[in-house]
């Protein structure tokens, strides 16, 4: 991980009613008409406190509601019961667990987590849940203040399943969240090329800003070259055998708007216009550590658009890899032209079988759908079908908008020179969007999704966002939905 370490989990040996240790044990507990459910460990737990449980449902004071917490201590430990609420869907878990880890992460070093009696699905999404829960980003910090080293679970967890995940999350969050001057696009790459060393049937390649220039990505080039932090392309290559899958990930590591700047209130939050591409490192992460079979490319077109005398201005006309002409209508919509490059680069180079791409890429899909909802763009019924399945599985919301035919004229009725325009009308933005990235996937199977809302998060969305998305940070979205579309993938 590039900041951030999960805590280990480890199997508990015994009942944590009664071993020694951890200290601090948290229950699951689900509900029926507006009460607790008592059975299993809950039971023999009132049993022992002499009906504490029962009582404070008699009393009103704890009715196991989705992420309501009671705590006591009793017998020299701390049980911390964590409402599931009907805890039908793997999201109750994952919701009530994340809540009680929140509670103890910088409060305890190690804790229990009673699982058993759970089936599979959900003993590990709580676990998901309860990690993804305990994230703390304090590496920027002077005084740590996450305390949580040891999860101990008592229960049947698929580590192997768990692990990767919650490790592709957190990566795609440290990175999300990282401050430009710490990440700058040399950097990241380096961090990442590092950091995949330690996998088998991993490579990473880092394309630098010579060689950019030199085999003509100008899309990437033109965006990333009014900064002192040139821009680069990270590609990493899992070698997992099989279909043949290309993610390409929007990686701004800051999006001032360009020579067309940003106002100052929608600058803020720019830092996390890489989520895209941090979502892709996770995916990549977790994919080579789940071993899944498919032979899986990640594409980070990394950069920082920013005002220079260097700057590419509105009226150019610049050259992309694929030798298609853009017109550049506004200078702040260059994510298309960083991603276009890549996209590009994995339809005809690499010649992938399907192109995914992720990037918070306009305004106009959280219009649509808001902070929590990504857009899902395919004209491939099946891959549609696949990632809304994904989507209900693992709580990452997604909604399928056009690939609107009738918007596709003003691709090149905007161009006043050139082939096309990076610009499209003033409504319907996330569609022009869209469509001008497919053209750059040659025919290839294309989806695009747009998490301009769920891939920055904070803001609006920390109010009403579930509870293990990690407050004001961006949550690293995609990571999960994007392993469970590879999954059902990998297998078809
Ligand atoms: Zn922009």
């Amino acid at each position: 991980m590039i900041y951030t370490v999960p805590p280990s989990v480890l199997k508990l040996d015994g009942d944590p009613l009664e071993v020694d240790k951890p200290k601090v044990v948290i229950i699951p507990v689900k509900q029926r008409a507006d009460k607790p459910v008592i059975e299993g460990i809950v039971k023999k737990l009132d049993e022992v406190s002499g009906g504490l449980v029962s009582k404070s449902a008699e009393t009103g004071l704890f009715k196991a509601k989705r992420g309501e917490l009671y705590t006591f201590p009793l017998n020299g430990k701390i049980f911390l019961l964590a409402g599931v609420g009907k805890g039908e869907n793997a999201d109750d878990y994952r919701r009530g667990l994340a809540k009680a880890a929140k509670q103890v992460v910088d409060k305890h070093e190690e804790v229990a987590v009673e699982l058993s009696g759970l089936n599979a699905e959900f003993s590990n999404e709580a676990m998901i849940g309860f990690l993804l829960g305990a994230y703390m980003l304090d590496h920027f910090k002077s005084e740590k203040k996450a305390k949580l080293r040891v999860v101990y679970h008592h229960g049947e967890v698929n580590l192997d399943y768990v692990k990767p995940i919650v490790e592709g999350v957190y990566l795609a969050r440290d990175i999300a969240n990282a401050p430009p001057n710490d990440l700058y696009p040399e950097r990241l790459a380096e961090k990442i090329k590092d950091l995949f060393s330690s996998l088998p049937n991993v490579d990473v390649e880092v394309f630098n800003y010579d060689r950019l220039v030199k085999e003509g990505f100008g899309g990437i080039v033109n965006v990333g070259r009014g900064s002192k932090y040139k821009p680069v392309l990270v590609k990493i290559h899992y070698k997992g055998g099989g279909k043949k899958i290309a993610l390409v990930g929007k990686t701004l590591v800051f999006d001032a708007g360009g020579i067309q700047v940003k106002p100052s209130h929608s600058m803020t939050d720019m830092y996390a216009d890489k989520a895209g591409g941090a979502a892709v490192a996770g995916i990549l992460w977790a994919a080579a550590k789940l071993g899944l079979q498919i032979d899986l490319y990640g594409l980070l077109g990394v950069a920082i658009n920013t005002l220079d005398g260097e700057s590419y201005l509105p009226s150019y006309v610049i050259k992309m890899w694929d030798g298609t002409k853009v017109d550049i209508g506004h200078t702040d919509a260059e994510g298309r032209l960083v991603i276009a490059d890549a996209i590009a680069y994995a339809a005809k180079e690499i010649g992938a079988d399907v192109i995914i791409d992720l990037a918070t890429l306009t305004g106009a899909a959280v219009v649509a759908l808001g902070p929590l909802i990504a857009a899902l763009f395919t004209r491939d019924k099946q891959l549609e079908n696949t990632f809304r399945d994904a989507s209900e599985e693992t709580g990452e919301l997604i909604w399928p908008l056009p690939m609107a035919d009738v918007y596709k004229p003003l691709l090149t009725k905007n161009a006043r020179l050139g082939d096309i325009s990076n610009v499209g009308g003033r409504w319907g933005g996330a569609i022009y969007g869209a469509l001008f990235l497919e053209k750059f996937s040659h025919g290839k199977k294309f989806v695009h999704v747009d998490i301009a809302g769920p891939g920055i998060g904070g803001g609006e969305a920390s109010s009403i966002a579930p509870e293990y998305w990690p407050g004001r940070h961006a949550p690293g979205y995609g990571v999960r939905l994007v392993i469970s579309v590879l999954q059902k993938l990998a297998t078809s």
